[in-house]
């Protein structure tokens, strides 16, 4: 069992064996034998051929190869495919339908100059008596007063103390809505902390940076029958703003530029044309703590999941996923971004 193993290992031209280590992996591994058995290398040949091994050498190489933590499998690995095949300048094509092959960061919007006082106003109705129920913001009764009392909130009427949002109709004591809406973006919209339904226009902190985008003409697997809407974000390192989680100190951008892949197809093109809407939202990135790799004030995803596996779907980011276009436009909705949005886009 040993020999037949070690024969696999060492003897990688054999006829019907995979390939299991690197010619110079396996150099080295024999240089090691060698030395470890005090005796000269053994000969590739003597190997390879029908001629037993000697059981210590077997058991040697077995603890090498465990303490070295070589790859040792006996078969191969599916193949993770991230990139297309090389393209031609020329094949690239723009998406039909859309002007642009390339988005840069729009400026911010600039600010309406309402006080955040009143913009919680604005998406709130009145409330003459609070039921007995708790405030979950500060989980204080809403009866009573609000239990935040940060350094912006002024004073404020008995009357206006808990308010209902229009839409949803969950009620919050109003300062704590104002204290939840400084903490933020402060760019005018506001979410209900319970059922995340979005009041006014969404938008996220995602560094400046450019969004490209055009047509590739290969297939992905499972969309054989039209070609790739590739997108190409790339977003440099910087400084954080006042709206990053540490004002003042840099941001590191790994894995840029970030290359991803959408079908061609109509569905294809309609969420492209949301994931345009997103970026000029500022939704598609933030900067935060990487999940992956635990650094901390970093580029990352933004709840908008992205296929960046072009041939394969090895790491759960590539083709095929027939439920993967349905996924993005829901979360787009979670983010307040709806086929609406869409229409007026271009
Ligand atoms: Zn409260
Ligand atoms: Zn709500």
């Amino acid at each position: 069992m040993r020999q037949l193993w070690l024969e696999h290992i060492v003897a990688p031209t054999h006829r019907n064996h995979v390939c299991l280590l690197p010619p110079l992996q396996l150099f080295w591994l024999k240089m090691m034998i060698g030395l470890v058995m005090n005796v000269p290398t053994v000969p590739v040949k003597n190997l390879s051929g029908s001629s037993p091994v000697h059981p210590a050498l077997a058991g040697i190489t077995g603890i090498l190869m465990s303490a070295a933590a070589l790859p040792v499998c006996l078969t191969r690995p599916p193949k993770l495919v991230l990139h297309p095949p090389p393209v031609n300048k020329s094949d690239i094509k723009p998406v039909a339908g859309f002007g642009h092959y390339c988005r840069k960061t729009t400026k911010k919007q600039a600010r309406k100059g309402k006080t955040p006082e009143e913009v919680v106003k604005k998406y709130l109705q009145k409330v003459k008596s609070p039921p007995e129920e708790d405030c979950t913001i500060c989980m204080e009764p809403l009866v009573g007063p609000s239990g935040y009392k940060g350094p912006a909130v002024g004073p404020i009427s008995r009357a206006d103390s808990v308010g209902r949002l229009a839409q949803c109709g969950h009620q919050y004591h109003f300062q704590c809505l104002v204290a939840m809406y400084n903490n933020g973006n402060k760019d005018g919209s506001l979410q209900c902390p319970t059922c995340k339904t979005i009041y006014g226009v969404k938008t996220g902190n995602q560094p400046a940076g450019k969004m490209e985008y055009h047509i590739i003409p290969h297939s992905l697997p499972g969309h054989p029958d039209c070609k790739t809407i590739r997108i190409i974000y790339n977003i440099p390192p910087g400084i954080q703003g006042p709206e990053h989680p540490n004002p003042g100190k840099p941001f590191t951008a790994r894995g840029f530029p970030r290359h991803c892949y959408l079908p061609d197809s109509e569905r294809g093109r309609k969420v492209l044309r949301l994931l345009l809407v997103a970026w000029d939202r500022r939704l598609i990135f933030s900067v935060g703590t990487s999940s992956t790799t635990g650094e901390s004030d970093t580029v990352i995803w933004n709840e908008v999941h992205h296929k960046t596996e072009f041939g394969s779907n090895l790491t759960g980011h590539g083709f095929p996923d027939p439920g993967h276009l349905d996924n993005v436009l829901e979360e787009l909705r979670v983010q307040g971004i709806t086929e609406d949005d869409g229409l007026t886009e271009k």
